[in-house]
């Protein structure tokens, strides 16, 4: 990776001041604050364009412009507009950057933009410093929850990212809670943050380009079907309880049949809707055709479209990536049985698609 600072002068290095944190407040928050500091509700979406609305992506007040001088001056008083400290840009060869922010207490996290073909660009956003779940196959599981990122801290990935590199790619159209953490751990601040990013004002993202992908929290998932329009994506990885049990430990709490009833229950009443199953192919571990025949019997009944992903070995994993007649054999089985299958080269988002990849290689327990 290379780094490039030619971007970073704009953009704010320092943590916020304690002030209200503007991107913390849903639409109607917003509304509230303003009227509560002796304002017209109106000016609220003046704001919330300011902040949200295209090519505006205002990091402070002065930048506003055309607005009475007296709100100006509230903004300014005590409005804090960013939420996250920029840390560092780097540009892989493929074209994919990654931004490095800063979060309190000396962490960080990472958010990748992804330009696609067909003018598509897709942002990676984390959700979590670290992550509690523990899954065998990724760096950041190792490291432990360290925080949760709050919703302005989420939506803040998305607005720096149009702010920086919407001139060179286009505007942003995917957004993909594929980054550090398990969003659904975070489930009330992902929420907010999803709804901010669809918001017809706003970001006005479409809400089938917004995907959370979870490894598969039952009570939080059925909590985001019914409170947001947006996509789903569920880490699979294997297609029994006992291999399940040892690389995803969340299945010891929800097993597959607990995950897919829910999962059918839920989509039940959506319309055109489609789960999006990611699926590592870990050699020897989860890769036979007889797991390809079991994963086409576990999705039955579930519009779906199944990602079959390389894995990437790190430092440490004593994983092995399936060999491409393997994955190729596994995808055919599927494909057999009628099920919609994309195989993703290795890139810079398959990281995305195994979730973050930041922290330290540990070497995973061996298998029992
Ligand atoms: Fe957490 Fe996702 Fe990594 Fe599992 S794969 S440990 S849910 S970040």
């Amino acid at each position: 990776l290379l780094t490039d600072q030619s971007d970073l002068a704009a953009l704010p290095t320092q943590f916020p001041a304690n002030k209200v944190v503007l991107k913390n407040m849903i639409y109607n928050e917003l509304e509230d604050w303003v009227e509560s500091m002796g304002h017209k509700k109106t000016r609220a979406m003046m704001l919330w364009r300011w902040l949200y609305g295209r090519d505006k992506w205002v990091e402070s007040a002065d930048e506003i412009i055309g607005i009475k001088k007296d709100f100006k001056q509230l903004l300014q008083d005590t409005g804090d507009f960013g939420a996250l400290a920029l840390q560092n840009i780097y540009v892989a060869k493929d074209g994919t950057r990654k931004i490095l922010f800063g979060v309190e207490e000396g962490s960080t996290i990472e958010t990748v933009v992804i330009p696609c073909d067909r003018g598509r660009t897709t942002v990676c956003v984390s959700s979590q410093v670290g992550c509690a779940m523990n899954c065998q196959f990724c760096y950041t599981g190792r490291m432990g929850l360290k925080k949760n990122l709050s919703t302005a801290q989420i939506v803040e990935q998305l607005v720096v990212a149009s702010r920086l590199f919407s001139t060179e790619l286009g505007p942003i159209t995917n957004v993909v809670f594929m980054g550090m953490g398990e969003p659904l751990h975070n489930v009330e601040n992902v929420i907010r943050a999803a709804n901010i990013m669809v918001d017809l004002h706003g970001l006005h993202l479409s809400p089938n380009k917004v995907t959370i992908s979870t490894s598969g929290l039952v009570p939080q998932l059925r909590r985001f079907c019914r409170e947001t329009a947006c996509s789903l994506a569920v880490s699979l990885n294997a297609t029994t309880d006992e291999v399940r049990n040892w690389i995803m430990p969340v299945n010891r709490k929800y097993n597959l049949h607990t995950l897919m009833s829910a999962l059918k229950e839920e989509i039940s009443c959506k319309k055109d809707f489609k789960v999006f199953f990611e699926y590592v192919l870990l050699s020897g571990i989860n890769d036979s055709l007889e797991d390809a025949i079991r994963l086409t019997k576990l999705v039955d009944g579930v519009p779906c479209k199944i990602n079959l992903l390389t894995f990437n070995p790190h430092k440490g994993a004593s994983f092995v990536p399936s060999s491409k007649e393997q994955m190729l054999a596994f995808r055919n089985t599927l494909i057999d049985a009628g099920l919609l299958v994309f195989m993703r080269e290795s890139r810079g988002d398959d990281q995305m698609a195994a979730c973050g990849q930041l922290g330290e290689p540990v070497v995973p327990e061996a298998p029992r």
